[in-house]
């Protein structure tokens, strides 16, 4: 967490000498609102940073889960062309926030703080208006900056405020970056705004609006949650009186509404609390609540339960678990992947081939298990098989930046230079990191080992990518 916390500090305080030729002038920003041209570049330069960050989670499920979650609201929402990516922050705090150009992050902390998905929409609902807004960057833009370079450094500096407030406050504190946590708050009318999108969202998305006034109760309740966790939300965006009277008022003729059931939030909020923080504590937590029957849905917490006494190393604890689901609860991918883990776990390649490839069998577009059966290829040493399934798998993904990773280790393994440069360029370029993609294009050009097309192919691509980065030096985004 703190590596994290203080390379962006350092990014957003030093990066005006560091990035001086990467970024543009952008004159004068005295515009109320940027472009949205302007916004995206800023969102890449956010994106960049977020994609190399190891704050965020990166657990294929639980970020498709947040992926497709706020695609649907997104998409429910008041302006259909913005651009948006959704990520998961592993901060036990409960909040969520939002960035120019359409990045939003949400805590680990708020998905198991909502009690069910209606509460969680209504939250990403919320900062989805912040962005429909424009809020964030409208507030940028007034602050008279006159380079794109102070804004996306601010907006890392509001991203390591929001992962880390107590760290990142005091650090800011001590910098002339001081003021820019303050200066970014979001106003009241801001907060009265993104609540109106957001209640909007929820009824256009079938979800139940009054999700938002119970979740505002939830977070005044704070910290019974989760251990250490405080409701920064509150402090982020605040909850008023008057803004809890205003969303009543919008909600009140509504009525509340049967949600149909789906699994999928219990189970991505179980294997947060399984990941998340001591082994043994995520075991006692699921196996008392079973005990108990404190539990939305019990194959969620036999789910949990599994998953954490995997990272115990008691594969046979899981097994049984994994059984017990089977009994008991419909079929869904998350149980097909924890059969493979299981697998991989037990070292038994046989047994885990065939779990993956039982389950890409009902679930063809699942990451997890396309993940898992390449790495598994790997370490049985049959890169051409995880060439094949990666290069079938990957017209599902062109965004992946993972699956080109695995291919750059499959072609390495295989003695193939010009194609792993190649596929690991694609990577960074994926990651949002132009100059190293360029830096590894570069070096498929001049490795020698592939044919006239493959070399006609990385040669094209590296003309392209020195564009790219060329492109910023390039004054005039803004004329
Ligand atoms: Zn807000």
């Amino acid at each position: 967490m703190m590596k994290l916390v203080y390379s962006l500090l350092l990014f957003s305080f030093f990066a005006p000498l560091a990035l001086a030729d990467d970024l543009p002038d952008l004159g004068d920003a005295s515009a109320t609102v940027l472009s949205p041209l302007d916004e995206k570049k800023i969102a890449d330069q956010i994106m960049r940073s977020v994609m190399s960050s190891e704050e965020v989670l990166y657990d294929p499920e639980i970020t498709d889960y947040i992926q497709n979650l706020g695609m649907r609201l997104a998409s429910n929402g008041p302006d259909k062309t913005q651009w948006f990516n959704f990520f998961v922050v592993k901060d036990n705090s409960i909040n969520a926030f939002a960035m120019p150009g359409g990045v939003v992050g949400v805590h680990t902390g708020l998905i198991v703080a909502a009690s069910n998905e209606s509460e969680l929409a209504g939250v990403m609902g919320h900062e989805i208006g912040h962005v429909v807004q424009h809020h964030m960057a409208r507030m940028m833009a007034q602050q008279k900056n006159d380079s794109l370079i102070s804004l996306a450094g601010m907006a890392l500096a509001i991203l390591s405020a929001r992962a880390n407030p107590q760290l990142a406050s005091a650090a800011m504190t001590a910098s002339s970056a001081g003021s820019v946590q303050k200066q970014l708050d979001y106003t009241r009318d801001h907060e009265r705004e993104a609540d109106r999108v957001g209640i909007s969202i929820l009824e256009s998305a079938g979800y139940d609006t009054h999700a938002m006034a119970s979740f505002f109760e939830t977070m005044q309740k704070g910290t019974r949650y989760v251990e250490g966790s405080a409701p920064t939300f509150l402090r982020t965006h605040p909850i008023t009186s008057e803004r809890i009277a205003d969303v009543s008022a919008r909600i009140a003729n509504s009525k509340y509404r049967m949600v149909p059931y789906s699994p999928d939030f219990d189970l991505v909020r179980a294997k947060i609390l399984a990941i998340s923080g001591i082994a043994n504590q995520a075991v006692s937590l699921f196996q008392s609540n079973i005990q108990d029957r404190r539990y939305t849905s019990e194959s969620a917490q036999h789910y949990g339960l599994a998953v954490a006494m995997l990272r115990l190393g008691n594969v046979d604890g899981a097994t049984k678990e994994l059984s017990w689901i089977r009994a008991n609860a419909p079929s869904h991918p998350f149980f097909a992947s924890l059969a493979a883990n299981i697998e991989v776990a037990r070292d038994n390649p046989t047994q885990a081939a065939k779990a993956y490839q039982a389950g890409l069998a009902i679930y063809p577009g699942s990451r997890a298990l396309i993940y898992g059966y390449a790495e598994h290829f790997l370490r049985i040493r049959q890169p051409q098989q995880a060439l094949q399934l990666l290069n079938e798998k990957q017209s599902l993904y062109p965004t992946d930046a993972y699956m080109y990773e695995l291919k750059s280790k499959a072609y390495a393994a295989l003695g193939k230079n010009l194609l792993s440069h190649q596929a690991q360029g694609e990577a960074y370029f994926r990651r949002y990191n132009n100059p190293k993609a360029l830096e590894q294009m570069d070096l498929a050009v001049r490795s020698g080992d592939g044919d006239f097309y493959q070399q006609s192919i990385v040669e094209a691509r590296l003309k392209e990518l020195r564009a790219l980065v060329d492109e910023p030096k390039k004054s005039g985004w803004f004329k």
